[in-house]
This record gives C-alpha cells, sequence and structure tokens, in this order.
C-alpha cells in the first residue's frame, strides 16, 4: 500500500480536536499522534523533577534534563487506546489534571522544548498516514501536510464541554476557574514569540460550536477523501 497523507489539525484548546483527530485516524486506518500530550508529559515531567519554585521554573535545569525524557504512544488496555508514555509509563490520567493544566503553556512557550518535541513529532509524520493535532502542526511541524483542518468553537461553548469532562472525571473544579484556565491558554499559545497558534491561509476552517461529534467527523472524512486518503 502506498504511504497515506499527513493530516494536520490545529486549533483552541478544548474545541475537541484530539476527539475528533482520533476517531478520523481510526476510520482512516491512520496513527493518531497528540502533541499536546506531549508537551503535558514534559511538564508532568517538571513537576515531579521538582523544577518549580512556586511559580517560577527552573529552566536551565529543565532543559538539562530533557536528554532523560522518553516519550512514546502505547496502547493501554485501560484506555482502549494507544496513549502517551514518560519513560515507559502511562501518564495519561496525570497530564490531564488541572496542575499539569496550569503550567503546560508557560513550558510550551519555551524554545528549547519547542524544538526538543519537534523533531520528535516531525520524525514521526514522515512516514506518513498520520493524523497529528496540536498548535503548531500545519505553521512548523508539516508545513507541507496534505490535509490542515483548523478547529474552533465558541468560547463558552468549549468552557461548558471542558467543564463537563472534567467533572465526569470526579475533578472538583469550578466553571470560573475552567474559563479562566481556557482564556489564559488561549492568551499565550496565540500571543506567545516561538510558534504561536495561528491559523494558516491554506488550512480548512472547522467550526464546531453547532456541529455533532458524528456531523464534524463527516466533514473531516470527506476532506481527508478529497485530498487522496
Ligand atoms: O492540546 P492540549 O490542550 O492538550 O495542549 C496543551 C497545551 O500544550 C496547549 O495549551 C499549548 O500550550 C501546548 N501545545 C503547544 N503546541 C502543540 C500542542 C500543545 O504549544 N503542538
Amino acid at each position: 500500500m502506498s504511504q497515506g497523507i499527513r493530516i494536520a489539525v490545529d486549533g483552541y484548546s478544548s474545541t475537541g480536536k484530539s476527539t475528533m483527530a482520533r476517531e478520523l485516524a481510526s476510520i482512516l486506518n491512520y496513527r493518531y499522534i497528540d502533541t499536546g500530550a506531549m508537551y503535558r508529559a514534559v511538564t508532568l515531567w517538571s513537576i515531579k523533577g521538582d523544577f518549580w519554585q512556586r511559580d517560577e521554573l527552573k529552566q536551565s535545569a529543565l532543559l538539562d534534563s530533557l536528554s532523560k525524557v522518553k516519550l512514546d504512544f502505547q496502547y493501554s488496555e485501560k484506555h482502549q487506546q494507544a496513549v502517551i508514555h514518560l519513560n515507559g509509563k502511562n501518564v495519561e490520567d496525570e497530564i490531564r489534571g488541572a496542575a499539569v493544566a496550569s503550567k503546560v503553556s508557560i513550558l510550551a512557550q519555551i524554545s528549547a522544548v519547542r524544538k526538543f518535541l519537534v523533531a520528535q513529532q516531525q520524525e514521526i509524520a514522515a512516514a506518513g498516514s498520520v493524523v497529528m493535532d496540536g498548535r503548531d502542526i500545519a505553521s512548523v511541524v508539516i508545513p507541507n501536510a496534505e490535509l490542515k483542518i483548523f478547529m474552533t468553537a465558541d468560547p463558552e461553548i468549549r468552557t461548558q464541554r471542558r467543564f463537563e469532562e472534567l467533572k465526569s472525571k470526579g475533578q472538583d473544579i469550578d466553571i470560573e476557574s475552567v474559563r479562566a484556565n481556557l482564556a489564559e491558554r488561549d492568551h499565550l499559545d496565540t500571543s506567545r514569540k516561538d510558534s504561536p497558534l495561528v491559523q494558516t491561509e491554506d488550512a480548512l476552517v472547522l467550526d464546531n460550536s453547532k456541529l455533532s461529534r458524528e456531523q464534524q467527523l463527516e466533514l473531516a472524512k470527506s476532506w481527508a477523501i478529497e485530498r487522496g486518503a
């Protein structure tokens, strides 16, 4: 079989990117790579490794330690899908908590962290047959991707979705702090100097504020087929 296309999915936090990208990969029989999970796993490493002094990151110590960080996506019985592993340990649940969410966009501003992760992402993408989601996939990681999708949704709808998701996972959180965390991450992601979240000119926009999960998947699948998947 010839190598399949590369699909870049970018967009704001809590637009349902990961769900859509994962399902799209599954129906195309492609590999799915959640690059946000990679930034989150490095953030977890920084928290566990004591690289923070209150809210201040000890940046050079963290960067020195990156050579010890091994990330890969392995199948998990518990999650019934491939999930991120940090040095061989499944950290899928730990990276989704509030502690990581509140620090990840700070870490993602550091160019050396981005370089470290982008190199791994480009190596994976080179094999083709991949759906990769993140913030800089179309602009930096796979600028010549055959299909680029930019996902967006109304901020209030995103807040509600994220709040429901965290509640369903048993996290004790109020909607105000979810709203504030999303606004803060949007701001940091779009305003950072290195690889900010941008909608590239050649991206197809998928605003899913009013679309069901099935409708958006159908739309993305039709685009993928048009582009040779
Ligand atoms: O996609 P997710 O919300 O899990 O990503 C967590 C954070 O990681 C984002 O808010 C962003 O700061 C960072 N990120 C990034 N570039 C990517 C993927 C994620 O900067 N390609």
